[in-house]
C-alpha cells in the first residue's frame, strides 16, 4: 500500500507548488518496452488524480545517498483498476545512476515521489490539427495528451469524481485530428507502439538508420506535412534539444503555434535550487530574455519564447 506523507509535510512550499504532494509508494509493475527502455508502474492513487498531461513528477530511491537527488519523469499514464486512477506509469531510458538503478526494481521496491509537478501541456486546438512531435524517449508524455484529446480519457479529475463507480468525464471540444510524429535512433528503440494504437491517433514513424518508418529525423516528417499539405494548427514536442530547436525553426517558419516540453535535469522538482533555469525570451529585442526555471514556469514553454 501506498503511505502518504501525513497532511503537513504533503505540501512544498506553499505558493509554488501548492497541490504537490510526497509519498513513499510501491512499485506494481515493471515491464519491458523497448531496448533500455521500461515501464514503471508505482501505486499513488493521490497522485493519479490529480496529474494532467504534460506535468511530470520527481523519483528518488529512499534510503540512498548515491544518486541522493530525485530524477524528473513525465506522466505516462495513470491506470485504471476497477474505473479507478490508482497510480502513475511513466517510461524511462536507461542513461545513469538512477535509471540504472531503477532497471533493477522490481515489484514492491519502494520508492519516493512527489509531484504532480510543473504546467502541462495548454488546451488542444478547437477542431483543428494537433500534431505531437516525439524524438526518442520524449514519447513519454504523448500518450496522455492524445489520449486526452480524442476524449478517450480525462486526467486530473478532483478526487471526488474519481470514486469508485464515478464515469470519465469527457472533453467536449476537442481536436479534429491527433497525429503522433514519432523517431527513434532505431526500430529496437520504439517504445510503447501497442500503446499508441488507439481509436483516432494517427501514428508516423522515422528511424535514424532507417528500421522502420521513414529513413531519417522526425522533423522531415513534419517537413513533409507542411509541405504536403497536411499542416498541423498546433505543434506539441518533446524529445532531444537539437531536435526540439528543430521544429521550433520549422513551426516558426510556418507560422504554427507549437508548445516545447524540455527535459532540463533538474535537482529539486518545485523551484527551489534554480539548476533547472532556461533562457526565456521576454520581448523582442535579441538580448530581451531571462532564465526561467523548467520545474514552475515550464517544462512546456511556447516555443517562440525559448532561446536556445
Ligand atoms: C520534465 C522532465 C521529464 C522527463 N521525463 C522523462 C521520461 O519520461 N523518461 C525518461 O527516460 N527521462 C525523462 N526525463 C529525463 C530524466 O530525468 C533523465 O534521463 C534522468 O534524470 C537520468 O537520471 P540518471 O540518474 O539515470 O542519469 P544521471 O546519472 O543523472 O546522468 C544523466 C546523463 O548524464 C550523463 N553522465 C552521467 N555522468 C557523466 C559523466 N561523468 N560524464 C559524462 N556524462 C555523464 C549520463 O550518461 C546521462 O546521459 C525527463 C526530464 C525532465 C526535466
Amino acid at each position: 500500500m501506498s503511505q502518504v506523507i501525513d497532511d503537513a509535510s504533503r505540501v512544498f512550499l506553499p505558493g509554488l507548488v501548492p497541490d504537490a504532494l510526497a509519498a513513499t509508494v510501491d512499485v506494481v509493475e515493471h515491464e519491458a518496452m523497448a531496448r533500455d527502455t521500461f515501464r514503471l508502474r508505482l501505486r499513488c492513487p493521490e497522485l493519479a488524480r490529480r496529474i494532467v498531461p504534460g506535468q511530470f513528477f520527481m523519483v528518488r530511491a529512499p534510503g540512498r545517498d548515491d544518486p541522493l537527488l530525485g530524477r524528473p519523469f513525465a506522466l505516462y499514464d495513470v491506470y485504471d483498476e476497477d474505473g479507478v486512477p490508482a497510480g502513475v506509469d511513466f517510461g524511462y531510458i536507461v542513461v545513469g545512476k538512477l535509471t540504472t538503478l531503477m532497471s533493477g526494481w522490481t515489484a514492491g521496491e519502494s520508492v519516493e515521489v512527489w509531484g504532480p509537478l510543473g504546467n502541462g501541456f495548454p488546451p488542444p486546438p478547437t477542431d483543428g490539427h494537433l500534431m505531437l512531435v516525439a524524438g526518442g524517449i520524449g514519447q513519454t508524455p504523448f500518450l496522455a495528451v492524445a489520449r486526452e484529446a480524442l476524449g478517450l480519457r480525462r486526467y486530473g479529475e478532483e478526487p471526488e469524481a474519481s470514486a469508485p463507480g464515478a464515469v470519465p468525464r469527457i472533453i467536449e471540444h476537442r481536436p479534429r485530428r491527433v497525429t503522433l510524429c514519432y523517431g527513434a535512433r532505431s526500430r529496437d528503440y520504439l517504445a510503447g507502439l501497442d500503446d499508441f494504437r488507439m481509436e483516432g491517433l494517427e501514428v508516423r514513424l522515422s528511424t535514424d538508420d532507417g528500421t522502420a518508418g521513414r529513413h531519417g529525423f522526425v522533423t522531415a516528417l513534419l517537413v513533409e506535412a507542411i509541405e504536403g499539405g497536411d499542416r498541423p494548427d498546433a505543434v506539441y514536442c518533446c524529445g532531444p534539444e537539437p531536435m526540439m530547436h528543430a521544429v521550433q525553426q520549422i513551426c516558426q517558419k510556418h507560422a504554427i503555434p507549437c508548445w516545447l516540453s524540455l527535459e532540463s535535469p533538474m535537482a529539486c522538482g518545485f523551484g527551489a535550487c534554480f539548476s533547472c533555469v532556461t533562457r526565456v525570451r521576454e520581448g523582442d529585442g535579441p538580448d530581451d530574455w531571462d532564465y526561467r526555471r523548467t520545474c514552475v514556469e515550464g517544462p512546456v514553454f511556447p516555443a517562440e519564447k525559448l532561446v536556445f
